[in-house]
């Protein structure tokens, strides 16, 4: 969430997830309470994109919403595996249709997490399924909502080689040096409520500009409170 006039915006959340099928409206209405003007819904693959926007043109203005390819798919709790080109063909004439309600693309990025991508032609899979978004999204005009996980700095390069300029990365694990990278190239990096039990963002957000700091929530995942969910390998 980032402090937008006098009100806060959660920058990167899942309401598309099961999680909030049976209690949205109560979700929202908690949230608006709290002083939320606006929550940013990302998406992880093409399966949900329909289901974003129907919640964005139910609660317009309200959810602002994002279409993209996430490195990791998860099919189901138990079948999550690194993203192919594959995973594009369905997704990107959705991201077409809709680019004039987006507000951004994302959730895009690289995931290095030995259990996803252990291969050279994984991770370089993921590469080309993250540079086809981005040269998108530049097309587009659109900003980008970033995942990365234990490819902090493979992800900043890669942005700046692609020459992307609007970016937000979302709960970043790198160092805090090479974060530096990032805002000196003008990124947001958005900080989740995790960070009360996270070493690693806690010495981050010491290093980061107030400037460059937004805030999220990533929910349903990365709480205050460590959760036993079957969500665990994509937040
Ligand atoms: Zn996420």
């Amino acid at each position: 969430m980032g402090a937008v006039g006098m009100g806060l915006v959660d920058c990167h959340c899942h309401l598309s997830a099961s999680d909030f099928d049976s209690d949205l409206d109560d979700v929202l209405e908690k949230a608006k309470k709290a002083n939320v003007m606006a929550l940013v819904a990302v998406a992880e693959h093409s399966g949900e994109f329909e289901k974003i926007m129907q919640l964005s043109e139910r609660y317009s203005g309200f959810i602002l919403p994002c279409l993209g390819v996430h490195p990791v798919q998860e099919l189901s709790p138990e079948d999550q595996r690194s993203v192919t080109l594959k995973d594009l063909d369905l997704a990107l004439p959705i991201i077409e249709k809709y680019k004039d309600q987006l507000l951004a693309i994302g959730e895009i990025g690289l995931d290095f997490s030995p259990r996803f991508a252990n291969t050279d032609k994984q991770k370089e899979e993921q590469r080309q399924v993250l540079i086809t978004q981005v040269q998108l999204a530049k097309r587009l005009n659109l900003p980008l909502n970033v995942h990365s996980r234990s490819a902090g700095r493979p992800t900043i390069s890669l942005l700046q080689e692609q020459g992307a300029d609007k970016v937000l990365l979302h709960a970043f694990d790198g160092r805090p040096s090479v974060a530096m990278e990032g805002v000196r190239a003008g990124y947001f990096f958005s900080i989740p409520p995790s960070i009360i039990r996270s070493g690693q963002k806690q010495k981050l957000v010491k290093q980061l500009p107030l400037t460059s700091i937004c805030l999220e929530t990533d929910s349903p995942v990365l709480g205050p409170e460590k959760q036993f969910c079957f969500f665990s390998g994509t937040e």
